[in-house]
């Protein structure tokens, strides 16, 4: 796989800045300033560290970070299709130091929908997947606006990428325009609500209902949820309190560098391996506890 990534994406030499100060997706790739951040998912019921998405950084030469915003909008379709398989295949590639520390996690990676047409994606999955025997495989995110029209090729796509044990979730719902019938169609086994709806939901009675609504719906339709942006111990709680599943967001952890995700991992295991400790004060300090050190 490491023949492969260094094949399609040989080191290059430092290029100087782009001329005229503003950064292409283009750039990023061919000066090689990519990285691949991961940010931790937590299962919000037993407050353990079940995945990651893996999310796209761009580091500069004078070490400064790039946000995907400030790359991203504007991309070509072509540059979005590297992106994509760089992404898929670090990605792979990372998850392999994450098992040789022992951890079962599940990684996410963020997919442009036009890339399950244009990209060999299951392939790309069944040739380069890590060797680890119990890799529980990948799951590709589309954003809800994004997400296949044609109904026919979304459910032949998941069921190729069933058979390698990677599933598709609906990444920012709540921010499109989905009809609640065709949330029922789309062969998604992850559904992720946007942060604007998490935000205050346990003050806001609006997000409140929405988040509750769509966590029930989820249900009925067998649908693992997962909170986006949860910044507080209230809104963690709360949506604990109405039956979430995972959560995600800066209360937890920020995206952080791999070496760092997997070092953070690394003490996990060492923990998980310590007598059980008194049991601490409440839910959200111990997941703070939890990350303390990232
Ligand atoms: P997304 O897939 O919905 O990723 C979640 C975004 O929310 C990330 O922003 C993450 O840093 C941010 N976030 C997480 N928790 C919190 C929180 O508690 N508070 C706040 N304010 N923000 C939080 P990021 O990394 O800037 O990515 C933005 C978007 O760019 C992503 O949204 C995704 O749509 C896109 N993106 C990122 N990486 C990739 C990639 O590798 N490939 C593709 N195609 N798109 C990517
Ligand atoms: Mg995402
Ligand atoms: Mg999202």
């Amino acid at each position: 796989m490491l023949q492969r990534l260094q094949r399609l994406f040989p080191p290059r030499p430092a290029e100087p800045e782009p001329p005229n100060g503003r950064v292409t997706l283009g750039d990023v790739l061919r000066r090689d300033w990519f990285e691949l951040w991961y940010q931790p998912k937590i299962d919000l019921r037993a407050k353990r560290l079940v995945g990651a998405e893996a999310l796209v950084r761009a580091r500069r030469p004078d070490g400064t970070m790039l946000s995907p915003g400030s790359f991203l909008p504007g991309a070509s379709e072509a540059d979005m299709l590297a992106l994509t398989e760089r992404v898929i295949l670090t990605s792979l590639r990372d998850y392999e130091d994450c098992a040789a520390l022992g951890a079962s996690i599940k990684l996410s990676v963020n997919v442009p929908a036009s890339a399950f047409i244009k990209l060999p994606i299951a392939r790309m999955l069944r040739e380069e997947r890590p060797t680890a025997a119990n890799w529980p495989g990948l799951i590709l995110e589309v954003t809800e606006d994004e997400a296949m029209h044609d109904l026919k090729i979304a459910q032949e796509i998941a069921d190729e990428l069933r058979a390698l044990h990677c599933s598709l979730a609906l990444d920012d719902f709540g921010a499109g325009y989905s009809s609640l019938a065709r949330l029922r169609q789309l062969p998604f086994s992850e559904l992720k609500i946007d942060k604007s709806y998490v935000t205050d939901c346990h003050v806001d009675r609006t997000n409140a209902g929405l988040c509750e609504t769509i966590i029930e719906l989820a249900k009925r339709f067998e649908l693992k949820t997962v909170a986006e942006g949860i910044e507080t111990p209230h809104e963690s709680h709360k949506l604990q309190g109405i039956g979430c599943d995972i959560g995600q967001g800066y209360l937890f952890a920020k995206p952080m560098a791999k070496d760092q995700f997997v070092s953070l991992l690394g003490r996990r295991m060492v923990g998980a391996k310590r007598p059980a400790q008194k049991p601490r004060r409440t839910a959200a300090a111990a997941l703070r506890g939890l990350f303390a050190e990232t």
